[in-house]
């Protein structure tokens, strides 16, 4: 398995090397950690370097950010292109949807302005986008991206309406599941109408979960339980929902 978004640079995560001793012994290989600030991006590459195999660096702007400068933006376009050849995607980037910065006159447009400059820049490195676009921001990201020529993204967390959903696997990009799979009614709705030729599976840690989940810390090994839940949806072994899921990781991502 392959964890294909985890912020590993969070401040939570103290004990790394534990973390992805347990991920290994869970059947985790591999974990896509996109960075989200100019700071968070620096983090993210020096973690790529202190354990190089299992952390797939992005760098990216989340734009849920209470504020994205233009010097911001111009840094991590820079760095994009002079890191192209030690990454594996652009990203997280996307549209605002939850915080204020999303309800702010005007913001949509200018955020709207913004991933648009990420989407040429993935679709010019030929770099994979991770997009954050929930809800009514993901028809709006996907009309973007198309006409941007990007040609592989991931809608991360994945939740709009059903029609959107089949656009986006038509365009053939994929949709990634997180545990709430395993015990939310909505995310298993979505698991039962995407091919699993378009799914991946992630964490989003440190982000907490409920459910089964409740008051532990998000790590990778988690995913087992995540696999084992879309094996009972998809009527399939989990191993052939773990090799799967890690083989359109690694399509995506050129792991
Ligand atoms: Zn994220």
């Amino acid at each position: 398995m392959i964890d294909s978004h985890i912020h590993l640079d969070a401040d939570q995560y103290a004990d790394r090397k534990g973390l992805i001793k347990r991920a290994r012994a869970a059947g985790v290989t591999a974990a896509v950690v996109p960075g989200v600030s100019p700071e968070s991006n620096r983090r993210v590459l020096e973690l790529s370097a202190d354990y190089p195999g299992f952390v797939k660096p992005a760098l990216g702007l989340h734009p849920e950010l209470p504020e994205i400068t233009e010097s911001d933006i111009a840094g991590t376009l820079a760095m994009l292109e002079a890191r192209r050849d030690s990454i594996y995607a652009v990203g997280e980037v996307g549209l605002p949807w939850y915080g204020e910065a999303a309800s702010r006159p005007g913001a949509q447009e200018k955020a709207r302005a913004v991933l648009a400059r990420f989407a040429r820049a993935a679709a010019d490195l030929d770099l994979a986008l991770i997009l954050h676009c929930p809800h009514r921001t993901a028809p709006r990201a996907l009309a973007l991206i198309r006409s941007a020529g990007v040609r592989r993204a991931v809608f991360h967390w994945h939740k709009s309406d059903e029609a959107t959903t089949r656009e986006i696997i038509e365009a053939g990009y994929f949709v990634s599941l997180t545990p709430e799979v395993v015990y939310r009614e909505r995310d298993q709705a979505l698991a039962r109408i995407v091919p699993l030729g378009n799914v991946l599976v992630e964490t989003d840690g440190p982000w907490p979960y409920g459910g089964p989940f409740a008051g532990q810390a998000t790590e990778p090994a988690m995913l087992a339980r995540v696999v084992a839940a879309l094996a009972v949806i998809k009527g399939e072994s989990e191993r052939t929902i773990a090799e799967a899921t890690a083989e359109n990781t690694r399509l995506l991502f050129g792991i």
